[in-house]
């Protein structure tokens, strides 16, 4: 899963009209158009190092503030690893019963 780095215009005019409060975003501290983060509800400014955006439905757009991002991240690498280690008990499991 990789993270889009650049938005398209389109995106980011969204953003503005979604966005309907002005305030301190809750990652850059700068005073700007701001969206609530899907995922804590923290409130963030369209910039990259701040926010992920993605499409969502009906011409909305799905926010995730970059302290979520981290937290999401770190989940799916977790995911991954625990993936690779069932895959490693299996390679193990082969050898040891070619071994009897
Ligand atoms: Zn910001
Ligand atoms: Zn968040």
């Amino acid at each position: 899963m990789s993270f889009q780095k650049a938005y398209p215009k389109s995106m980011l005019q969204t953003f503005r009209e979604r966005s309907e409060t002005i305030g301190n975003c809750n990652e850059c501290c700068r005073k700007t158009r701001l969206l609530a983060c899907n995922h804590c509800n923290n409130a963030i400014c369209c910039q990259e190092s701040c926010s992920i955006l993605f499409p969502h439905i009906a011409d909305s757009l799905f926010v995730i503030c970059n302290t979520c991002r981290t937290t999401i991240e770190e989940k799916i690498v977790t995911v991954i690893d625990y993936s690779k280690l069932i895959l490693l008990k299996k390679k193990i499991n082969k050898k040891r019963k070619l071994m009897i």
